[in-house]
């Protein structure tokens, strides 16, 4: 028996079976039930969620010899045909490598002529997006007058590439991301059906890799069953999948959560030893930092974050080391912190600094702290040498110290520094050239630019999220 690769062997063959994808799957057996079967579709979602292979049970659906059904029966020569990818009426193009217009000319030669042997003619292009212009063009002037019997779907990973012309011309359906919980559970199926023998954490692994592509996961397991044999340990698994181990990731949470920038230099050699893409392990990272406020914030993590009880306690008392709020900054910071790694000619240089940056982020003080070092120093203020900071003309000088808004102290200091103008400017600029000379004024500003101008990533967490 020929060896097949686990996409292909477990591929769905029935709309039940296709994985994660339900809404689709009610709507178009819902048009087939009532015979409301669109002239085009275009089904788009990242690689790997099951985008041809619902192209060809609907090829199926239509032409099974029991139907249209919703239900094909993968057992009459139609559906076989298709299963086998041998029908002579459905049609599988590949839009990247047959993109031009010769390709759809042919194409639209083809479609003039009725189906040979089956109901409907079938044509599915996958990644359509990738079409040239003229082929769009050509394939445009087919769609708007659809030869009867005809179906085009068109598959895509790139939903915004392709024309507004087309997509209005079409019923579009997105395919959704395969949730973590079907991709393990799928591969589970595969593993129990193949008596493989694979830990819950090598799922796991493999799961967070495929990232909500069921395919990648499949072929994952294909390349470590090739590797391993039928038992897979997870250490063979952790060297294919390149994943940084572990360890390595709580070794930099360690030393960042517990303010040791010295350990940074060390690990980042290390990181580097073991042949470790920078900017992979910097994804890892903030991952495992977002699974630390993650067990540190929700109740019951373990729906969420399927790890086995040893690692959740590993990753819960990790997290003991730091608030809530620290851990939030953190992971926004890394996450700001991402794209300048990206472009960074000097990407181990930069990813030092930003986490010794990182291990010196709890004692950088919260804006919040700021607000009521400022608050004292306004109440100094009030003592008669302060006074002249305060609007003269307000009719309640305390009102206007309470109004001061407590986001923007640097806008409200330029404000009152430009607010007066004519005649009085001059007198109050004296003022003020006076008032920053007074020593507790002037420790204040040096606070205040060290504490919060310098700090981006604080800006940044009560700028962000909108
Ligand atoms: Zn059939």
């Amino acid at each position: 028996m020929t060896y097949l690769i686990y996409a292909r062997k477990y591929r769905p063959d029935t709309f039940e079976k296709l994985i994660g994808q339900k809404p689709v799957v009610q709507t178009l057996q819902n048009a087939i039930k009532n015979d409301r079967i669109a002239q085009a579709y275009i089904f788009s979602g990242m690689r790997g969620v099951g985008k041809t292979t619902a192209a060809r049970i609907l090829a199926k659906t239509l032409n099974c010899q029991h139907g249209p059904s919703p239900t094909p029966c993968n057992k009459c020569e139609f559906c076989k045909e298709i299963n086998e990818d041998r029908s002579v009426d459905v049609l599988e193009i590949d839009g990247a490598s047959s993109r031009g217009i010769d390709a759809v000319r042919e194409l639209r030669e083809g479609v003039k002529y009725k189906p040979i042997r089956s109901r409907y003619k079938v044509i599915i292009i996958d990644e359509v997006h990738m079409l040239t212009p003229e082929a769009f063009n050509a394939l445009l002037k087919t769609i708007e007058e659809p030869p009867p019997h005809t179906v085009f779907i068109f598959a895509t990973t790139e939903f915004h590439k392709v024309p507004a012309t087309i997509i209005s011309r079409c019923q579009h359906f997105e395919f959704k991301k395969i949730s973590h919980k079907d991709i393990i559970k799928h591969l589970l199926q595969i593993a129990e059906e193949e008596k493989i023998k694979i830990s819950s954490f090598g799922l796991n692994l493999i799961a967070e890799a495929a990232d909500g592509s069921l395919r990648d996961a499949q072929s994952l397991l294909d390349k470590a069953v090739a590797f391993s044999g039928e038992v897979i340990n997870d250490d063979d698994l952790k060297e294919i999948l390149g994943t940084i181990s572990r360890d390595f990731l709580f070794a930099f949470s360690g030393s960042i959560l517990q303010e040791k920038p010295d350990e940074v230099f060390p690990l980042v050699e290390k990181v580097i030893e073991n042949g470790y893409d920078l900017r992979f392990f910097y994804k890892e990272l903030i991952q495992h930092f977002r699974n630390l406020l993650l067990v540190k914030s929700v109740q019951d993590p373990q729906d969420l974050l399927p790890l086995n009880e040893e690692d959740m306690k590993v990753l819960k008392e990790e997290a003991q080391k730091a608030s809530q709020e620290e851990l939030l900054r953190y992971l926004v910071a890394l996450q700001q912190g991402e794209q300048g790694l990206k472009f960074s000619s000097h990407p181990r240089i930069y990813l030092e600094t930003f986490l010794v940056k990182l291990c010196h982020f709890k004692q950088i003080t919260s804006l919040k702290d700021i607000m009521k070092e400022f608050e004292i120093i306004k109440k100094e203020l009030k003592s008669p040498s302060g006074k002249s900071f305060t609007r003269e003309n307000s009719q309640n000088q305390e009102d206007f110290q309470e109004n001061l808004p407590p986001e923007a102290p640097n806008q409200k200091i330029n404000e009152i520094i430009s607010e007066d103008t004519g005649e009085e400017k001059s007198k109050r600029e004296r003022e003020i050239e006076t008032a920053l000379k007074d020593p507790s004024i002037q420790s204040f500003m040096d606070t205040f630019k060290a504490k919060v101008l310098s700090v981006e990533p604080i800006k940044g967490t009560n700028k962000k999220d909108k």
